[in-house]
């Protein structure tokens, strides 16, 4: 009887709802534990110059496996994390792990690292800021080799002190990157106010460009209007060829995509790495024959 009155009582509780709270619940404990555990592994995928098809950065990304709940994607544990506060402490171990690979790979390549930060860990901006002036002066990483990524939600409640850190960020040669550009907040005006370095075209539109005119059209009116502003593009999510050579024909100057790799963990980017290097001097001992 009690437990008929708990339900008229909660008729709205169905037990759909009862699941996911307890999904969330579980993998909340376990989000915790892996991190404790240092279970948080940074996989990296290519970012290449789509003239040259030579790697130029890797994009830092997070990988989770939970021994009971299997693999977890960022696009389920970023947004708790950012909810239960987690994210700093991910934040942070990204950006110390990420740094430092960075740095050891500059002695094959001066590549550059993209970090996705979120809009969370800018809340203490001032904290945010010394911590990345600290690893990278722990890790020897130059400032200019470092690409900050961004989403546009970061742009919804700018403070003074936001606009400070990053015209900070900025002078020491920190790159800022506007990621998953044209999903988000559309007004275009902050693309001028905010200083951005580079802007990532979401892979949405680069699916279906090669097959639908109209994500064709969009493609190439961004890629005009950055031109204009005088930023670089990055184009997401390149899986064939057909879209490639599209950008390339439309000057986006970088892609990452598929395509070219998956995100890998570090020792098989530094193959990647070694093997553009291969390349790049097969060429030159073809140009010094011929
Ligand atoms: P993002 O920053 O836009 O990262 C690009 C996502 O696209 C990655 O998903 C990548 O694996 C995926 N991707 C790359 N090329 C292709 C392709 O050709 N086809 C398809 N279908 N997908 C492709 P991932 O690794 O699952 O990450 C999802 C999102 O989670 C990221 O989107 C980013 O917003 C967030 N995230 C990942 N790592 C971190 C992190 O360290 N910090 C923060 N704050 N967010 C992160
Ligand atoms: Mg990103
Ligand atoms: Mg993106
Ligand atoms: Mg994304």
């Amino acid at each position: 009887k009690v437990k008929d009155l708990g339900r008229n009582g909660f008729s709205f509780y169905d037990e759909s709802m009862n699941l996911d709270v307890q999904r969330n619940f579980a993998l909340n404990v376990r989000l915790h534990q892996a991190v404790q555990q240092g279970d948080i592994e940074i996989y990296y995928q290519p970012i290449l110059d789509l003239t040259s098809r030579k790697i130029v950065a890797a994009e830092a990304l997070m990988r989770w496996t939970d021994s009971e709940l299997g693999y977890v994607s960022p696009e389920d544990f970023i947004p708790l994390a950012e909810k239960n506060g987690l994210i700093h402490r991910l934040g942070d171990i990204v950006l110390l792990e990420a740094c430092t690979q960075a740095a050891s790979w500059q002695t094959i390549s001066p590549i550059k690292i993209a970090i996705n930060f979120s809009s969370v860990q800018f809340r203490y901006c001032e904290q945010l800021q010394s911590r990345i002036v600290d690893v990278l002066m722990q890790t020897g990483l130059p400032a200019y080799q470092l690409d900050m990524e961004v989403t546009e939600s970061l742009l919804i409640d700018q403070g003074h002190a936001l606009m400070k850190m990053l015209s900070y960020l900025k002078q020491l040669g920190v790159g800022l990157s506007i990621d998953d550009f044209g999903t988000g907040y559309s007004a275009l005006s902050y693309l001028q106010r905010f200083s951005f370095t580079k802007l990532k075209i979401d892979r949405a539109f680069i699916n279906n460009m090669t097959t639908c005119s109209s994500d064709a059209s969009l493609v190439s009116a961004i890629l005009a209007m950055a031109k204009s502003l005088k930023l670089k593009v990055v184009a997401e999510g390149i899986e064939n060829e057909q879209q490639a050579l599209f950008l390339q024909e439309h000057r986006c100057e970088y892609g990452q995509g598929y395509l070219f790799s998956r995100p890998v963990p570090a020792a098989e980017f530094t193959q990647l790495l070694l093997r553009d290097q291969k390349d790049a001097s097969l060429g030159q001992q073809v140009e010094r024959v011929s």
